[in-house]
């Protein structure tokens, strides 16, 4: 068969149509982001092709977050001699090939950070508005995902313009399209028709996937239980170990927060505005006028935590911990965010 270009057509593909798929986006001008594994983990960076394409489920070292959000930017500058103020805001094109369902999630999570309320975020949408997602389905769970368990994973339904999911035979790809410009990206490709038997592997693959996830969180009535738990000993425990780094923070695909500075250069002409990641991990993040609100660790690590498994509920609707495990990999203490929401529930 020949696809026709419609959101909602369905097919089976072989991998050379990745090829395809990513040539005609970089036609249309975007730059395509990928994870590529390089010693031995996977990271998001500019795809020279789209054999460079990792098929492993891991969502990378870093998530996709810098593409929309990046981790130092300037919002204006002003001139201190005229006193004119020029925005650096500019439309971004940036297409993501094989981000995960898990980041997917995180990216709709943090739409509703920068895009809801009355001041939509003009630096994020612009980066946001046109922004192609090709989401790969996760077919096996890392070590440390639990995206099963907080509703994220390991397969996508929505948000996507392509959405791929391996087979059972190397090489074979179920194909669906999920908007007009995905059904662009594969108009006229040669595919194989999609049978019964190739969506029931998909259904079973997802399910294998998820049943068989070695991380796992009960997440009913988790921000209650979590509120409770505030005193619990466990959190003493975990803290002691703590080094305070923020790696866990720094790799969340869902941590929004930013520290805004102005800088001037050397020559007195000109300033930036600056935002900046911050995490409430730093000892600074609490430092106002006065003193520090949470100047201890144990609060610093309890507040990350709670955000993800409980505040993030009541503010947004949501959690704001997809279970990406990033957090949990990059824990020099071997700190695991899902010990320690099945330790305060009591699960563990
Ligand atoms: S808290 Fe940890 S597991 Fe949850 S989304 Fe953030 S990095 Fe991933
Ligand atoms: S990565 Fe681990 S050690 Fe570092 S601040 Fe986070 S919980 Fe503490």
């Amino acid at each position: 068969m020949v696809l026709q270009g419609q959101a909602g057509e369905n097919a089976v593909v072989g991998r050379d149509a990745f090829d395809e798929i990513l040539a005609r986006l970089q036609e249309r001008g975007y730059a395509v982001y990928g994870t590529v594994n390089e010693k031995g983990t996977g990271i998001f960076r500019p795809l020279g092709g789209a054999g460079e394409l990792s098929l492993r489920c891991t969502g990378g070292t870093l998530p996709p977050k810098y593409l929309w959000y990046p981790p130092s930017e300037t919002m204006f500058t002003y001139d201190r001699q005229s006193g004119a103020l020029r925005s650096e805001i500019e439309p971004v094109k940036q297409a993501v090939f094989g981000i995960r369902p898990c980041d997917v999630h995180a990216l709709l999570a943090l739409d509703e950070v920068f895009l809801g309320g009355d001041y939509p975020d003009p630096y994020y949408r612009a980066r946001r508005e046109d922004l192609p997602l090709v989401v790969f389905n996760c077919v096996e769970s890392g070590d440390t995902c639990f995206c099963s368990s907080m509703g994220t994973g390991p397969g996508l339904d929505h948000d996507y313009d392509l959405l791929i999911t391996e087979l059972d035979r190397p090489g074979r790809f179920l194909l669906e399209v999920g908007s007009g410009l995905g059904g662009e990206l594969v108009r006229d490709l040669r595919a194989e028709v999609a049978r019964d038997e190739d969506y029931q592997v998909k259904h079973r693959r997802l399910e294998d996937a998820a049943a068989n996830a070695r991380t796992t969180l009960e997440t009913e009535d988790l921000p209650r239980l979590m509120s409770e738990g505030h005193g619990h000993p466990y959190w003493r425990e975990i803290s002691d170990k703590c080094f305070g780094c923020a790696n866990c923070t720094s790799v969340c695909p869902t941590c929004y927060c930013a520290d805004i500075f102005d800088e001037t250069d050397f020559s007195l002409t000109e300033t930036r505005r600056k935002r900046r990641w911050s995490w409430c991990f730093l000892m600074e993040f609490g430092a106002v006028h006065g003193g520090n609100f949470r100047e201890r660790r144990i609060d610093r690590l309890r507040q990350f935590m709670q955000h993800k498994l409980n505040f993030s509920v009541g503010q947004y609707g949501r959690f704001h911990c997809v279970g990406c495990g990033r957090c949990i990999v990059w824990c020099p203490a071997n700190i695991d965010i899902a010990q320690t929401g099945r330790t305060i529930r009591g699960d563990a």
